[in-house]
Order: C-alpha cells, then sequence, then structure tokens
C-alpha cells in the first residue's frame, strides 16, 4: 500500500519533468508530437525521416553525439542514428554508389538532429559560426543536412583532411588555403561530389553539407527513439 502510494505521489513530478525537458524558448513552429510528424508525413511521403543505414547500402556511422566523444564531452543522443528527409537520404545512396566505385564510402558524423540538442549546443558554444543559432533552428533539425568524410574502403581509414570533425578553427573553413596540397585535394574531391548530387558545404565546415530546398522542410524535435518506434510500426 505504502508502495502504490509512493508510485502515485511521484507519478505527476516524472510527468512535469518530461514536459520541461523538451523546451521551446523561442516559440518555434516545432514538428515535436509524433501526431504532427505523421500528418507531414501524409501530405509528402519526401518529408519521412528514413533511417541512412537502411538506404545508403554499407554506410559507415560514426555519430559522436552518441558517445562523449565530441566538443561538449557529454553523450547527447539516446542512440547512434542517422536520419535524414528520404530525398537527402536518397541523394547520398547516389553518393555512396559512385565512391564506391572507386573504393571508397561515405562515414557519417551527424544527420538529423533534433531540436534539443541544438538548444544545448547553443547553451554550451553560443557563437552561430559554430553552432546553430537556436532562435532560428538548425538545418539539421530539418533532418536536411548532414556532417560527414570519405573513407578508404581498403584500409577503413578516412582520408586526410585539414581538420577533425567539429574542430572550431579557421582551418575547418573549406575556403583555408594555408594547408598540404593532398588535404585541399580530399576536400575539394567531397565538395565536388557532394555538389554534383544536390549539396552545398557550410562556409565554416569542410564536413557539413546542406541539401538543396532545405528550407521547406520543417524543424522536427523528436528523439531517435521515438523516430525509430514510429517507423517500425508504420511498416
Ligand atoms: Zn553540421
Amino acid at each position: 500500500m505504502i508502495v502504490r502510494s509512493l508510485i502515485l505521489w511521484f507519478m505527476p513530478i516524472f510527468v512535469f519533468s518530461q514536459s520541461v525537458t523538451n523546451t521551446n524558448p523561442y516559440n518555434l513552429p516545432l514538428t515535436n508530437t509524433i501526431e504532427k510528424y505523421q500528418n507531414e508525413v501524409s501530405i509528402n511521403l519526401d518529408y519521412a525521416l528514413v533511417d541512412l543505414a537502411e538506404v545508403v547500402p554499407g554506410i559507415i556511422l560514426d555519430i559522436r553525439y552518441a558517445t562523449a566523444n565530441n566538443f561538449t564531452h557529454d553523450t547527447i543522443y539516446e542512440l547512434p542514428k542517422a536520419y535524414a528527409r528520404r530525398p537527402v537520404a536518397e541523394a547520398l545512396a547516389s553518393v555512396q554508389k559512385e565512391l564506391r566505385r572507386h573504393g571508397m564510402g561515405l562515414k557519417i558524423y551527424d544527420a538529423y538532429r533534433p531540436y534539443q540538442a541544438t538548444l544545448k549546443f547553443w547553451a554550451l558554444v553560443g557563437d552561430t559560426q559554430f553552432v546553430a543559432a537556436p532562435w532560428s533552428g538548425s538545418r539539421h533539425n530539418r533532418g536536411a543536412a548532414i556532417d560527414l568524410t570519405i573513407v578508404i574502403l581498403k584500409t577503413g581509414k578516412d582520408i586526410d583532411m585539414p581538420t577533425g570533425y567539429d574542430e572550431f578553427s579557421e582551418k575547418a573553413s573549406p575556403k583555408y588555403m594555408q594547408l598540404p596540397e593532398s588535404q585541399i585535394a580530399n576536400r575539394e574531391y567531397l565538395i565536388k561530389i557532394m555538389t554534383k548530387h544536390g549539396f552545398s558545404v557550410f562556409s565554416s565546415e569542410w564536413w557539413h553539407f546542406d541539401y538543396k530546398n532545405w528550407d521547406k522542410y520543417s524543424l522536427i524535435d523528436l528523439s531517435f527513439t521515438q523516430l525509430m518506434d514510429y517507423n517500425k510500426t508504420s511498416k
């Protein structure tokens, strides 16, 4: 009896803490319930966030925000998943196909990012050159941006790039030229193949690419667990 009354006592607190976890301090129009998401997808199937592991054959995932190996030194995502809107995922599959003909493949650092993570990054960095402004949201929140690099399939090693992932310095700019020729060539190769398939590189990060018409996609704030459960039941 005591146990039951304790559960009843704690339950409203738990429900309350769930609702304050997902905040929207800038009152953005967020797709933050499964119902809203389902409605979007029913209007246009292109709005579906699809699992890159299912759509891009052989894709390598190194989802840093699902580990402590990222600039926050904290685990931000509950699962190492990479989702993107269907046309973005299909374009990545075309890039992958072309790379594999040359013995290479894509490695994804980050894809769709729930809006709550954008709020966390802003609280830590507070500089719009390197993290998205939370009052407008990130293109990652729209499922239309990807952070990636290229891997040599034979060795499993990344090609040599000017910086590591999420190095917030001027060397990360795709225009930075005080580098060995091979690093410039590798960066140019990545940018060229991504551009060919509808992506454009971000001006301060060689690893970040936005897909064309990114602004037609809404800002989403659903967790990977919510998306995984939804995709399972809608199959
Ligand atoms: Zn990015």
